[in-house]
């Protein structure tokens, strides 16, 4: 298979959320922010951990239900304001979808650390000749993802970023993968999705004709099977296709 590109999924492909704090510090540490969020808004709140929390549980309902049915990206801002209307805080759409925001722990605060080898192997692609892309399922685009890259070592200068919210799909959506071979200019066949879940990154990647490496852990789908299978990143650099791209 002459591939050109390698598409990346990021969580628990690249980086992993071992060093997590646990949920308590988590939920205080959005309360506080929900607090000051709304200070500066000038709106008194007497329980900005209520308002964290269930602008939180709003939006991670309406995630797990576009996962399990059509795979379109929900509109977090609107599903944050509903929630928090029904406990009597009024905000519009776009407030509320900063409030979201605002009290989202993501990146190394939320104890996100890469692979110990995934610099070294995203550099060696590079050097090899390899493009590189991510392609992620996050609720957060713009430039909040963007440091939450940089801050864990992984702003590698991507050939492509194509991330869910910014696109309006889920992986497995053939649309998401579809944006990402359109910023690289790529037809599938050129392209090697590389990911943890059966589910989303290999059974999607081939489902629109990319083929696929598979990071071993709990399978999530069943009958789905990777061209590829590794337990380490660096395992990637022996595989003979991924030796120099095709021409
Ligand atoms: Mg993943």
């Amino acid at each position: 298979m002459p591939f050109r590109a390698l598409l990346f999924d990021i969580g628990d492909t690249l980086w992993h959320a071992r060093n997590a704090p646990p949920p308590a510090v988590f939920r205080s540490l959005a309360a506080e922010r929900a607090a000051a969020f709304l200070r500066e808004l000038g709106v008194r709140c007497a329980d900005p951990a209520l308002v964290a929390r269930t602008a939180w549980d709003a939006m991670e309902q309406a995630m797990r239900h576009a996962r399990a049915t059509d795979l379109v990206e929900p509109d977090y801002g609107e599903t944050a304001r509903r929630a928090l209307e029904e406990i009597g805080l009024l905000l519009d759409r776009e407030v509320a979808g900063r409030l979201l925001e605002a009290t989202y722990v993501s990146g190394v605060e939320g104890g996100k650390a890469p692979y110990a080898d995934a610099g070294h192997v995203l550099a060696e692609l590079r050097h090899r000749g390899f493009r590189l892309a991510v392609v992620t399922n996050r609720a957060f685009g713009g430039e909040r993802f963007r440091a939450d890259l940089r801050d864990a070592g992984l702003d590698i200068g991507w050939d492509a970023e194509t991330v869910s919210v910014e696109v309006g799909y889920l992986k497995p959506h053939p649309e998401i993968f579809a944006h990402a071979l359109g910023q690289l200019g790529l037809s599938a066949a050129r392209c090697l999705m590389v990911g943890n879940s059966l589910a989303e990154d290999v059974a999607g990647a081939q489902r629109v004709g990319m083929a696929a490496a598979w990071r071993r852990s709990a399978p999530d789908a069943a009958d789905v099977r990777a061209e590829y299978e590794f337990d380490e990143l660096t395992e990637l650099l022996a595989i003979p296709e991924l030796q120099e791209p095709a021409g």
